[in-house]
């Protein structure tokens, strides 16, 4: 089944709002197993509504628009879809004792003349109760097509799409669409991809899809079922395959999950805490760490050293070191490390140093090169990096690398 998204309303055209009922719509459909092919928007100017509605309707089965059905006459994607069907207007009775005791409950009570409109609904449509306002929702069938006439304020199609909308489009569509998501850390997009070329090629039920996040991959795989379980059944198996391939890679194949929440957990389950000491990321590593509700059971305080004067003082990075390697280099990384352990009597440490940019590079030491040590337990892991994106870019990357190694290590625990 295809549909179609039609917005109503010279306001989105003009930007005055913002079409957030295209993207809830567009999801739940998609969640509903639904190919949605065209969206578009359209104001409130009859001629060019109805030369969408039909174009909409010669290409898609179900034609979904939202906007257009209230009082006033600029309100016209009744009228207009009625007439495209060859549908009249009548008047239902059911409609307006709704609408008027919409109006008693109010405290105004006032009942315009133009609110009568509302309940003249075409012959043979549907009419769907709108409990959050007046006007009614409208689903009209003819000939294998279908339009579904939704109200355009988001605290009434909300509702009404959920209690109404779904159970009528899961009837014409049985199948549902159910996804997993396979997060993988430390392996790049294409090389991933390569891995699972065979697999990526003969797909069908379930597909598998890769997204390339910054320094991680992951694969969604999606499965066309009438319920959860046969999903599960279909699924299952890929995913034990994509561990074959993968192994400790993946850190989940949850959607919710992040790396900082996969790293804290392992750090939980192996009692482990975590600091860390920054250059080049000022904080932004304890930052993504501390995204994680509960991260403070694991990390008491962290360091943002930028001068050797700081690493020196608070992390005792020796002078020496420093002299002799420089602040960008393994060795100072890894003696940051060592000592933001010791200072905050933590069991892992993570540390960064490096050039961010745009300034700061030399031929030797060029912008993007960051060293980041990780340390459990005792255990030092020093690896460079040779990042090639911007400042903002370049920071991002070491925060997820510097996770990344925490993963890899304590994986080894
Ligand atoms: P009303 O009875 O309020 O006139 P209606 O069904 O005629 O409702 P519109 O007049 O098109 O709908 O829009 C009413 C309000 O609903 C807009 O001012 C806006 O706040 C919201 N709205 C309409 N369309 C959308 C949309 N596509 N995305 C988000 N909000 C919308
Ligand atoms: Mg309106």
């Amino acid at each position: 089944m295809v549909v179609e998204l039609i917005s109503v309303g010279t306001e989105i055209l003009l930007g005055n709002i913002v079409n957030t009922n295209a993207a809830y719509l567009s999801e739940k459909c998609a969640a509903l197993g639904l190919s949605c092919y065209h969206q578009s928007v359209v104001g409130d100017n009859e001629g060019r509504l109805e030369e969408t509605v039909r174009l909409a309707l010669s290409r898609s089965d179900i034609v979904i628009l939202s906007g257009g059905l209230g009082p006033t006459k600029d309100d016209l994607t009744k009228e207009v879809t009625a007439k495209v069907f060859g549908k009249a207007l009548y008047e239902d009775t059911h409609t307006k004792e709704r609408i008027a005791g919409y109006f008693s409950q109010m405290r105004s009570g006032q009942v315009t003349e133009n609110n009568w409109k509302q309940a003249m609904v075409p012959e043979g449509a549907k009419v769907v109760d709108n409990h959050n306002g007046t006007a009614p929702g409208l689903i009209i069938e003819e000939n294998g097509k279908t339009a579904i006439l939704l109200p355009g304020p988001p605290n009434e199609i909300k509702p009404m799409f959920e209690r109404d909308i779904v159970p009528y489009l899961r009837s014409l569509e049985p199948e549902g669409i159910y996804s997993k998501m396979v997060k993988i850390c430390s392996i790049g997009e294409s090389k991933a991809e390569t891995m699972v070329s065979d697999l990526l090629e003969n797909q069908s039920n379930p597909t598998i899809a890769p997204y390339a996040k910054t320094g991680e991959v992951h694969f969604r795989v999606t499965a066309k079922a009438a319920d959860e379980r046969e999903a599960d059944g279909l699924i299952e198996p890929v995913i034990r395959y994509l561990y074959r391939i993968f192994g400790d890679k993946i850190y989940t194949t949850s959607e919710e999950v992040t790396l900082e929440d996969a790293v804290v957990e392992l750090l939980k389950e192996n009692e482990l805490t975590l600091t860390t000491a920054e250059s080049c990321t000022a904080g932004l590593l304890a930052g993504r760490i501390m995204n994680v509700a509960g991260a403070s059971k694991v990390y008491n305080e962290g360091y943002i050293t930028y001068s050797n004067e700081a690493k020196e003082r608070i992390l005792s990075v020796s002078h020496e070191t420093l002299e002799r390697y420089g602040a960008v280099s393994p060795e100072t990384a890894a003696e940051m490390a060592e000592g933001a352990a010791r200072a905050a009597k933590a069991s892992a440490s993570l540390s960064v140093t490096g050039i961010a940019g745009p300034d700061g590079g030399t031929k030797e030491k060029p912008v993007g090169l960051v060293y980041i040590s990780c340390q459990v337990r005792g255990k030092m892991r020093t690896e460079e990096f040779r990042f090639t994106g911007n400042r903002e870019k370049n920071r991002e990357y070491a925060v997820v690398r510097a996770l990344t190694l925490l993963w890899e290590e304590l994986m080894e625990v």
